[in-house]
């Protein structure tokens, strides 16, 4: 008796048609797959990305040198060199992140007095060359000068007393 439904089984295709059946239902059901990146999953609002160096109104940069987000950062990611200027204020000559190191626990913001380092919610972005995550001054600085706009509605929104 096994044997003959095991033949029958055979003949009339039949795991072939289980596997027609499971794959009519998800043909109609409910899509979970998602189309990144057109499409993109729900994000936590505190996530954090891609650094920036922020300026002011005036086009200074906000930054003073004073290296407390090189001290606080727990990765070693962040490397400063600093000298006075002709005007005597203190600016930075170096300001490298490495991304490879960075941990984006956020602590670089937080001990900034300045408001100058932050982190953005971008996260499209991608290294082709050995080095490229090293991260430059003048390079975070073009990140904060292109979304200077959303990440100050952003902060005001964060903290309204900034
Ligand atoms: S986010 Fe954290 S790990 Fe990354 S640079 Fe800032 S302090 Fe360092
Ligand atoms: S980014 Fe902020 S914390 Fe870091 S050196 Fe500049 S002023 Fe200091």
């Amino acid at each position: 008796m096994k044997k003959l439904l095991h033949y029958l089984k055979t003949f009339s295709l039949w795991e072939l048609l289980k596997g027609l059946k499971l794959t009519g239902r998800y043909f109609v059901d409910k899509k979970v797959t998602v189309q990144f990146p057109e499409e993109e999953t729900p994000r936590s609002p505190r996530f954090r990305g891609l650094h920036a160096l922020r300026r002011y109104p005036n086009g200074e940069e906000r930054c003073i040198a004073c290296k407390l987000c090189e001290a606080v950062c727990p990765a070693l990611a962040i490397t400063i060199a600093a000298e006075p200027r002709e005007d005597g204020s203190r600016r930075t000559t170096k300001y490298e992140i490495d991304l490879f190191k960075c941990v984006y626990c956020g602590f670089c913001e937080e001990s900034c007095p300045v408001d100058s380092i932050v982190l953005t919610d971008l996260q499209h972005y991608h290294f082709e060359n050995r080095g490229e995550q090293i991260v430059t001054k003048e390079k975070l600085l073009a990140i904060g000068d292109k979304y200077e706009n959303e990440i100050a509605k952003a902060r005001k929104e964060d903290a309204p007393f900034r």
